[in-house]
């Protein structure tokens, strides 16, 4: 595996610097530690600039190449942050703060992307501009879209972005991507369906709107979204996950029913025809009833879609250090918010393989160190050959 010899050496050095994130996790925005730890690195190894405080908590760093002839500008992203889970992992190096967890692996991602970066700053052996891009708030909290809304594509003048993510149950440290939809986009929907003043005795229910019945009538309803209203060639998710009513007696009337549900698409038009049908489905069941139906709709992360000439490229960086590389893998449902990188700047997202491990996000899940050279040769690659010294 080519697996450049710096990198082989740097090997230790990244490894304990994603062990001491994995012991201090941070969740979301709060990530001061994190970000401190990162800047360190950063100023350690001598990068050009460092800008703390894009999307909040997010830091920016640039290294130049030893020339600039090609004006061109490449983004390289890690995401930092943790989740709020119980580390079961039973690794000797587990988180010390209780109930929050690396455990989906963005200590590696951060970790990999400081291996590039000291090895780049060393060699400058490139023709251009390399931006490294340390995100918060990955899990749930759109910190991707908070960098881009602070305006950090056009102020550093990235032309194009990069981004990976570990992937267990696959080879460690090798490469899946494919062109299209990578990840799905996910949107939470609650519908409250209410009848003031129409809940009743159980004994008496055609004084009462039964606001139950209703709502179980808008969950069957639903099962038609999917099944009747998509491309059968197309995938769509539509789960209804919860179904409460303010009613805890089994001789009681409810007033009123809350249903929480979530959609998940690779498809920005089924994503649009979901969110139609759900309010129609719940507004007009309600309405046959006599009940009225409120639909609140939470939009979630856009669906993750990689650049087909950019995911050509990012495949043959791949290839160059890891040989074969799947350029065809089955788009998976999880949602990620590179998504909203990609939808101001052309680039493409790559799944590294983690080994034999427990999924993402589970309290068992285990980054694999050994993956680590794979994934920081991977960004300098993109570099030194998107920006070749002539
Ligand atoms: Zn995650
Ligand atoms: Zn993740």
């Amino acid at each position: 595996m080519p697996i450049r010899n710096r990198l082989a050496e740097l090997h230790p050095e990244i490894t304990a610097w994603r062990r001491h994130l994995h012991q201090n996790p941070e969740l979301m925005y709060e990530l001061h530690e994190t970000a401190s730890f990162v800047i360190d690195r950063l100023k350690e190894i001598g990068v050009d600039e460092i800008t703390p405080g894009i999307g909040k908590t997010g830091v920016v760093a640039v290294i130049k190449g030893k020339t600039d002839t090609s004006g061109r500008v490449i983004g390289l992203r890690a995401d930092m942050d943790a989740l709020p889970i119980h580390e079961a992992s039973g690794v000797d190096y587990p988180s010390k703060t209780p109930g929050v967890m690396h455990a989906c692996g963005h200590d590696g991602h951060t970790s990999m992307l400081l291996g590039a970066a000291k090895y780049l700053a060393e060699t400058r052996n490139f023709d251009g501009t390399a931006v490294l891009i340390f995100q918060p708030a990955e899990e749930g909290g759109a910190g991707g879209k908070a960098m881009c809304d602070d305006g950090m594509m056009d102020r550093w003048g990235i032309q194009e972005v990069y981004g990976l993510h570990n992937m267990p149950g696959f080879p460690t440290g090798k490469f899946a991507i494919r062109p299209g939809a990578l990840m799905a986009s996910s949107d939470e929907f609650e519908i409250t369906v209410t009848v003031t003043g129409k809940g009743g005795h159980a004994a008496a229910p055609h004084e009462a709107i039964d606001t139950m019945l209703v709502a179980a009538q808008i969950v069957v309803s639903l099962q038609s979204v999917v099944s009747r209203k998509v491309d059968p060639i197309k995938r769509v998710v539509l789960t209804v996950g919860t179904f409460n009513t303010d009613s805890s007696a089994s001789n009681v009337i409810a007033h009123k029913a809350v249903l929480e549900g979530t959609v998940r698409t690779l498809d920005a038009e089924c994503r649009a025809m979901a969110e139609a049908r759900v309010r129609a489905i719940a507004e007009h069941t309600a309405a046959a009833y006599g009940a009225t139906a409120e639909i609140v709709w939470t939009p979630g992360y856009p669906v993750t879609v990689n650049h087909e000439d950019h995911t050509v490229f990012a495949a043959e960086a791949a290839r160059a250090v890891a040989g074969d590389v799947i350029e065809d893998v089955d788009p998976i449902l999880p949602s990620e918010d590179f998504s909203y990188m990609l939808e101001e700047r052309p680039g493409a997202f790559i799944f590294m393989g983690n080994g034999d491990t427990a999924m993402c996000h589970h309290p068992a899940y285990v980054f694999d160190d050994e993956a680590i050279p794979a994934g920081s040769s991977w960004f300098v690659e993109l570099v030194e050959r998107r920006m070749k010294v002539a």
